[in-house]
């Protein structure tokens, strides 16, 4: 497959008159050593002590994602943010959306929300907000006049049958029985969610006046598409199906038109070979779910076998800021349970996860090792601030009971040690983002000489950083570390630490480019990763 270009090459190599960008280098972006920042407002903060999260809520906490200052370590340093629904829903999570250019009554008003975009922008955070086009909410306006008359305008905005039949991924029916007339809709995920007809020209247009409401109006930076693969059906095929692409291909291009710079990612939660489709024409990027996997699961048993192969075959195919890995997101068990309380393994999944290529996304709670387990809103349940009632997150009673474990795993206990969790976050990604080796560098697999060994280097034109990481238990002595040919031009290079890791014995690079059998370190310690940086001498 031949390599697919960023974005504003891809969109030029559609216009035969705009051909002459082809082959040009893209200068470096925002999305370059960014890290972004997945937020659930209604378990954030709560500004009125309603037990509810609020956009005010938010822009209290905003400095803790980003203070604004780039000479501060007090904050993460994410400079973007993507915000799960905001807009008006009956539902706890949002995603049944009644009243898709109003914001959810709960989390405050429009103009709270552009006071947010306001705060967000002046400390360098963009704004992406998640935009559920698939279905809206059973209680939306057009979806009840669309069940109670046969007439009725909305009719064709939604999908209406005489007979049932089809059921989910997860086993349910995908037709629902009206509950005024013999007859069915069409709801993938759950009856409270009736899926949008994107077949109809009315609905597209609506979905990109909506996109160019929250872009024009609300002034958000971009986007987060939930639920891509299932926007359309063909036949009993409910998933990742030709008209897909011609509707994002649509709506990606009506996004570029309004707001060029706007950045948009979409979920489509399959196997790399079935998100490849999606590119190069549609949105920006999207969610890396077998980077993810390989990570924790990698962590979790302490085999790095595999673990760099989802990462490697992305880079084959896609620029770094096209795709985005991540540990675990709101639909997921969190990481720290995943890994089962062991802030060391917490620490592993960050420090690889911060040091591999793509645009990274954090789920809000992960930097202070939150746990959660299903049911879903056990996963969303509120973050943790401090050791007072209801940790910090609210003066009320929480919408939500909190994790058992907030009087130690929160931001200001872990604020004042240094060696925490949250300091590790807040170091790796501000070194992600000063460091063009980090940030932008290209992933070269080394070949270390245990199964439980990963060992990489991050390439840039004038800088090289090396990645070694133990995720067995136990210590390891004899480290060996070996390369393929071209690896670094020949030469001696000095092995200085970062981020606390003690300096290594240089390295011998032979006239071929490779390294071979180089012993970097007496010992690493189980459960422990180190950072380099190269200096050629
Ligand atoms: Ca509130």
């Amino acid at each position: 497959m031949r390599r697919i270009p960023s974005v504003a090459v891809a969109a030029s190599l559609l216009c035969s008159t705009a051909s002459s960008v082809q082959g040009q280098e893209q200068t470096p972006d925002w999305k370059q050593g960014a890290v972004c920042y997945e937020i659930f407002v209604r378990s954030f903060h709560d500004s009125d002590n309603d037990g509810v999260g609020d956009l005010r809520g938010l822009i209290e906490k905003l400095d803790h994602v980003n203070d604004g200052s780039p000479a501060s370590t007090r904050d993460l340093g994410a400079t973007c943010i993507w915000l799960m629904p905001i807009a008006a829903s009956p539902s706890y999570h949002g995603y049944d959306v009644t009243d898709y250019y109003r914001i959810e009554p709960a989390y405050g008003t429009n103009e709270d929300f552009k006071q947010l975009i306001a705060e967000a922008h002046q400390r360098g955070i963009r704004v992406l907000v998640d935009l559920v086009l698939n279905h809206a909410s059973s209680e939306h306006p057009y979806f009840k006049h669309a069940l109670l008359h046969p007439d009725s305008p909305y009719r064709d905005w939604f999908r209406f049958a005489p007979g049932a039949g089809g059921r989910n991924e997860w086993g349910t029916e995908v037709w629902h029985r009206s509950p005024v007339r013999d007859e069915y809709y069409y709801g993938f995920f759950w009856s409270g969610m009736p899926d949008l007809n994107l077949r109809n020209p009315a609905v597209r247009a609506e979905t990109k006046r909506i996109a160019t409401f929250w872009l024009r109006d609300m002034g958000v930076d971009g986007f987060r598409l939930d639920a891509i693969r299932h926007l359309m059906e063909e036949g009993d095929q409910t998933t990742n199906v030709s008209a897909n692409h011609d509707f994002l291909r649509e709506f990606a291009a009506h996004v570029r038109s309004v707001s060029p710079d706007a950045f948009t990612i979409g979920e489509v939660y399959d196997s790399i070979g079935a998100v490849l489709a999606y590119y190069p024409d549609q949105l920006d990027s999207h969610f890396a779910f077998e980077v993810a996997d390989s990570i924790v699961s990698a962590v979790r048993t302490g085999s790095a076998q595999g673990l760099l192969a989802p990462a490697l075959r992305l880079q084959r195919e896609l620029p770094a800021e096209r795709w985005s890995p991540f540990l675990r997101n709101h639909d997921q068990t969190r990481a720290m349970t995943e890994f089962g309380g062991d802030i060391r393994r917490a620490r592993l999944a960050a420090t690889i996860l911060l040091t591999l290529p793509g645009l990274p996304f954090m789920y809000y709670g992960e930097e202070v090792g939150m746990t959660g387990d299903k049911p879903d809103p056990r996963l969303r349940t509120p973050m943790h601030w401090n050791r007072g009632p209801a940790a910090g997150f609210t003066g009320g009673v929480p919408w939500e009971p909190l994790q058992s474990d907030s009087f130690l795993a929160n931001v200001e206990v872990m604020d004042a040690d240094t060696a925490s969790l949250l300091h590790a976050y807040r170091k790796l990604i501000h070194l992600r983002a000063a460091d063009a080796a980090l940030g932008g560098g290209e992933l070269v697999p080394l070949e270390p000489n245990h199964p439980s060994l990963v060992a990489y280097l991050r390439r840039a034109q004038d800088r090289t950083v090396f990645v070694i990481a133990n995720l067995a238990e136990t210590a390891i002595s004899d480290v060996r570390i070996t390369s393929g040919a071209a690896t670094l031009p020949g030469g001696v290079y000095s092995v200085g630490g970062l981020l606390g890791a003690p300096a290594g014995q240089p390295i011998r690079v032979g006239g071929n480019g490779r390294i071979d059998r180089y012993a970097p370190v007496e010992a690493i310690g189980g459960l422990q990763a180190w950072l380099f940086e190269l200096t050629r001498r």
